[in-house]
């Protein structure tokens, strides 16, 4: 796959008759990002359903054209000068419940918002998601990262996941399949690597009935907590894993970067792994601030700390 690519007027024709005015040329992914950097996706789709979804990829893929899946945005940082190829924005949300023996399951299609729906389950009084109040993004991205909070994640919540992958089809990942560990997957292995992925279309997770009370007080609490220790704006999260034995937070923040600027772009004073865009920031600042942090940990510790986040787009280098 060459992400240098620009698309022929041919390709671009047959996306237009194939989804109509969903197709849209040059749409600034900073609309769409949760740290508000990143420039244009060379064409960008929205997926309504988990049919649609698959539809596209497969365009994409017979056409042999770089596609990204985009969900919420929340744990990526696009490059300034953008996407090549095809973004896909998936908004499929269709979400029913099942009882089986004394759990239910919920199967939910990848474009849903993850914290939504995790207060749907609690208004219904099924437990397991509460730790995902707060958590932004989609639950595609939520399944992809492992994503997790409060000492549950994805990864004990999962029980299958039902996954388009290039060239071979739809294909029922179970749980174990999906080789989780921390903020990792299979699925997530994948990322850096000039390869068609693998696309999440649905998922299904498992919950267990509980009183809505002692859901809806469990989640108050996780989200009080949130609001007490991470700052608020324009950020992706956590911008690097916790290095074995330490917390990546408390490695920036014994090196005195807390507060460290770089153009708009700012370490949190709050939480030092919270990277914060105060309105104008670039791509480029932010990444800028992922190199400093990362090289003055490496010669103060002696610690590489990983990425969580996935730089994607056209970068001159990575850091
Ligand atoms: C304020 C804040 C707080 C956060 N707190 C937490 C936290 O507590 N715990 C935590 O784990 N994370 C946290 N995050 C990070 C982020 O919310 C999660 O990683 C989230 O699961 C990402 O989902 P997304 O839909 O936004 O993914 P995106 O950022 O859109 O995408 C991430 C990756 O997943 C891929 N992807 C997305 N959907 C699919 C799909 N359907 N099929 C295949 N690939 C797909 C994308 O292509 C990309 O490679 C936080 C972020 C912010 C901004």
């Amino acid at each position: 796959m060459n992400t240098t690519t620009t698309i022929r007027l041919a390709t671009y024709k047959l996306f237009y008759e194939t989804f109509g005015d969903a197709l849209q040329l040059d749409v600034p992914l900073s609309r769409y990002t949760s740290a508000r950097v990143g420039g244009p996706a060379e064409m960008f789709l929205t997926m309504y359903d988990a049919a649609s979804l698959q539809k596209a990829v497969e365009l994409a893929y017979t056409e042999r054209i770089p596609y990204f899946i985009l969900g919420g945005g929340s744990n990526i940082l696009v490059s300034d000068d953008g996407v090549p190829g095809l973004v896909i924005m998936n908004r499929a949300k269709n979400i029913s419940y099942r009882h089986i023996g004394a759990h239910v399951v919920c199967t939910v299609e990848s474009g849903a918002n993850l914290s939504s729906l995790a207060r749907q389950c609690i208004g219904k009084g099924l437990g397991g998601l509460e730790w995902a109040i707060g958590v932004p993004g989609t639950v595609g991205g939520a399944v992809v990262g492992n994503a997790g909070a409060h000492g549950s994640d994805m990864a004990a919540t999962l029980r299958a996941a039902t996954v388009w992958e290039p060239g071979r089809g739809v294909r029922i990942y179970n749980n174990h399949e999906m080789e989780y560990g921390y903020r990792s997957s299979i699925l997530k292995k994948e990322h850096g690597r000039e390869i068609f992925r693998r696309v999440i279309l649905t998922a299904e997770l498992v919950l267990t009935p509980e009183s809505v009370d002692v859901l809806t007080a469990r989640a108050e609490g996780f989200t009080a907590h949130r609001k007490q220790t991470q700052p608020g704006g324009a950020t992706v999260g956590s911008m690097f894993k916790n290095p074995e034995n330490y917390y990546a937070g408390y490695l920036i923040e014994a090196a005195g970067l807390k507060g460290y600027r770089v153009g708009g772009a700012h370490i949190s004073e709050k939480h030092a792994n919270f990277f914060v865009n105060d309105e104008d920031a670039t791509a480029e600042n932010v990444r800028t601030l992922i190199a400093e942090a990362w090289n003055t940990v490496r010669e103060q510790f002696d610690v590489e700390m990983e990425l969580e986040v996935e730089l994607v787009g056209k970068w001159d280098f990575e850091a």
